[in-house]
């Protein structure tokens, strides 16, 4: 049996409103979710803070995956412990967050996120509440550090999934918000008024694109409909955030399906403006020359293979460095120190929508770079491009770009040969490519042109 009790939010003296809800507890016997599905780690710290006289509860995707017959990615943890005494209780702790104070727990490469249950705002407050709550002239909550009950925490959480809690004193599932319901109906439903929590972190509108593919949840549609008018709020978020969600969306298994949801709500243009334009002038070749790029990393990434945003941040931003390189070319620079403008100008551009960090533009750049050296086989020209340490990367990003369509007279199919080809086939190769085996002569390298010809 579910016991069904009324909840009331905990009269705050200074709180505006009081808000009722429903909250259901669901006891062990009714559930799913076991301790032995649940990391040692997590377990760990849930046991000392309750030992230590804190409530202690599983949260977030970790209690709704494993509701969900799935692995959990992470295991995160509410309590009403702040985040000082959370950090005093565990050596290996860190407090982190500015916005959002949490501490970090780390058991060697394991994180239990452990975060203090969130209370209301209460914007009537006669004190200086700046240091702990703020929010900009969007609604954008800035600060989000008022700490309040369990009751208050479920509420400014995202999604109704999200927020069920299991309670590690008697293996509980504490429901608030109609989460169970929502996972029984697959669907994604957002906590309150959805324009109200999309104007305060405009994150979630991505968060419910990542969740409704993962889980192949459908979004409700009171969640879904403000999406598309309040999508350009993202650009008032941190590039820095932007890149760390970029890579969850397309680095985590689904972003064939995160693509074309992101296009279908006009997300992608806050995230990848420049890609979007481009998207829309040459979509014949552009959208499958992304779409089979996603496909492959999400099957990469199924079987354990390594996947680099650098490789991806390339294939998304190849088409608007045609553009600007072109443009270059037209300023009177040559081939190559055109493509180096051109690169530097889109990644900085890009920048300003989701940051690009150096460890990734150097190699994407050289994916860029050995586009224009792949044709270029002669003398032992072959031989050195394969052992360049981006040789593979490369070679991927061709045979993409002549899958989707580029015509590149057969280069691809070229290099899968040669890579195959003993030394005696290698020169055949070689002679069919139309290129000599000897070192062709030097050339002076071009220079970037200082004052380019005015257009006319
Ligand atoms: P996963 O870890 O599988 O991506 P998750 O739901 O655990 O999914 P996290 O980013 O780890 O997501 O966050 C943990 C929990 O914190 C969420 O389930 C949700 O309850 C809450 N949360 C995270 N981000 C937000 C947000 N932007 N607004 C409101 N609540 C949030
Ligand atoms: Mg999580």
């Amino acid at each position: 049996m579910i016991k069904k009790l009324l909840g009331l939010l905990p009269g705050n003296k200074k709180q505006k409103k009081t808000e009722q809800f429903d909250l259901n507890i669901i006891p062990r016997a009714e559930h799913n979710v076991s301790r032995n599905d649940i990391s040692d780690q997590a377990l760990k710290v849930l046991y000392r803070l309750n030992k230590a006289g804190f409530d202690a509860y599983l949260v977030g995707g970790g209690v709704r995956d494993l509701l969900l017959g799935k692995h959990p990615k992470d295991f995160d943890i509410a309590t009403n412990a702040s985040p000082e005494e959370v950090h005093r209780l565990f050596r290996n702790s860190r407090l982190i967050g500015r916005r959002f104070r949490l501490v970090h727990v780390l058991y060697g490469r394991e994180i239990i996120e452990v975060a203090t249950f969130r209370g209301q705002h209460d914007d009537n407050a006669e004190e200086d509440q700046s240091k702990v709550s703020a929010s900009s002239e969007h609604g954008m909550l800035l600060r989000d550090n008022v700490y309040g009950t369990q009751a208050e925490d479920a509420i400014r959480r995202d999604f109704t999934v999200n927020a069920l809690y299991y309670c590690i004193k008697d293996f509980s599932i504490y429901d608030y918000a109609g989460g169970l319901d929502d996972i029984h109906n697959r669907t994604l439903q957002i906590i309150g008024d959805p324009e109200t929590r999309y104007r305060e972190d405009p994150v979630r509108m991505l968060r419910a694109i990542r969740f409704a593919t993962k889980l192949e949840f459908s979004i409700a549609e009171n969640t879904a409909r403000p999406i598309r008018e309040l999508a350009p709020l993202l650009t008032h978020i941190p590039a820095a955030r932007l890149f760390e969600e970029v890579l969850k969306l397309f680095m985590s298994g689904h972003g064939l399906d995160n693509f074309r949801m992101l296009r279908e709500y006009g997300l992608l243009e806050a995230l990848f403006p420049e890609t979007e334009k481009a998207l829309q002038k040459n979509p014949a070749f552009g959208i499958p020359f992304i779409e089979e790029a996603l496909n492959n990393t999400d099957q990469r990434i199924r079987q354990d293979k390594p996947v680099t945003p650098a490789f991806l941040y390339a294939v998304f931003l190849w088409l608007p460095l045609q553009t600007e390189w072109s443009k270059m070319k037209a300023q009177g620079n040559s081939e190559f120190p055109a493509l180096h403008l051109a690169a530097q100008h889109i990644i900085n551009k890009q920048s300003a929508a989701t940051s690009i960090p150096k460890r990734f533009g150097i190699p994407m750049k050289e994916i860029w770079e050995m586009q224009v050296r792949l044709p270029k086989r002669q003398g032992r020209r072959a031989e050195q491009l394969i052992t360049h340490p981006r040789f593979r990367a490369a070679y991927d990003f061709l045979c993409l770009r002549e899958s989707a369509g580029e015509s590149l007279q057969g280069l691809g199919e070229w290099w899968t040969q040669y890579q195959k080809a003993d030394e005696h086939q290698r020169k055949a190769l070689l002679k069919d490519a139309g290129g000599s085996t000897k070192r062709p002569p030097r050339k002076r390298p071009s220079a970037v042109k200082k004052n380019p010809p005015k257009q006319r």
